[in-house]
């Protein structure tokens, strides 16, 4: 059902794009114990103009003044469905990986959010700083670029507590093998000292940014997760590196 945001009324389906839209949960995929995508099928004659990296703002139709922001793990390329990746956490986190599945209805708030890969001008490089669930919209920004063949380099940087906590771990890896212009590299802070990885271990930290930096001024830095960590990239990237906010993209959730 399409109803308009400031009146709940029915609308005819001409702006149906704009609207408020409840969306059924097609598909449920846990990607890990406590993280779970949840596939949104738009309605009939919802066609939206949106953008990859983008978030939609969800809530239930028995809890309507609750509402909670994801971004999409989908990409704009994907016609007929967003996804979103949703880590257990307080009242809506542990209803949606605990509870939501195929055939639930939620109602979805219209993509909206600045956190957008440069692809235009092409040949930019997407440095892209994640901790945890904050990895979910850079899924996004590889597939658009996967599928389009762009030569837009892309490099994950990628905080999790273990090498149990990696979401997206395997569809990662395959959109390295199919782009060559995507890298995907992780850190774990909470390894124990047996434990066999052979990665980096650690917090994510100015110099490892640096390593992966090869063209400062064609660098476009994204930071998406916890205030914490999105402020250190900040720090890094306005203080240390001295770069122009213009080359900073963040996105807190708090
Ligand atoms: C633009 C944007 C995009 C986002 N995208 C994603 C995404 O892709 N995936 C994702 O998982 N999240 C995302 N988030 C975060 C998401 O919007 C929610 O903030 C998150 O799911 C928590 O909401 P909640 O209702 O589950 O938690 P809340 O109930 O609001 O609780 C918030 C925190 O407080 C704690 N808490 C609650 N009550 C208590 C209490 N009584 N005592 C102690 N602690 C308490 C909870 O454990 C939780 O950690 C995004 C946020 C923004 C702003």
């Amino acid at each position: 059902m399409l109803c308009s945001p400031l009146t709940g009324a029915y609308s005819p389906p001409k702006r149906m794009a704009k609207q408020i839209a409840e969306m059924l949960i097609d598909s449920v995929t846990m990607e890990l114990p406590d993280t779970k995508t949840i596939r949104l099928k738009w309605p009939e004659g919802y066609n939206p103009d949106f953008k990859t990296g983008q978030f939609i703002t969800v809530y239930w139709p028995d809890t309507p003044a609750y509402k909670r922001a994801y971004s999409l793990s989908s990409c704009a390329l994907d016609r007929g469905f967003y996804e979103v990746t949703v880590k257990r956490d307080g009242k809506m986190g542990t209803r949606i990986v605990d509870w939501a599945k195929a055939g639930d209805k939620l109602w979805v708030i219209p993509p909206t959010g600045r956190f957008l890969p440069v692809f235009d001008p092409p040949g930019k490089h997407l440095v892209c700083i994640a901790g945890g669930s904050g990895v979910t919209p850079f899924r996004g920004f590889v597939r658009e670029a996967t599928r389009r063949q762009l030569d837009t380099r892309i490099t994950i940087l990628y905080s999790v507590r273990t090498t149990n906590d990696i979401i997206f771990h395997d569809e990662f890896k395959q959109l390295e093998q199919e782009n060559e212009h995507f890298d995907f590299y992780v850190t774990c802070t909470r390894l124990h000292t047996d434990d066999p990885w052979t990665g980096r271990r650690g917090r994510i930290t100015a110099d490892w940014v640096k390593e992966h930096i090869h063209d400062p001024a064609n660098t476009v830095f994204y930071a998406c997760g916890t205030n914490e960590l999105v402020e250190a990239t900040e720090h890094l990237v306005l203080d240390e590196l001295k770069l122009p906010k213009e080359q900073m993209k963040t996105e807190k959730w708090g």
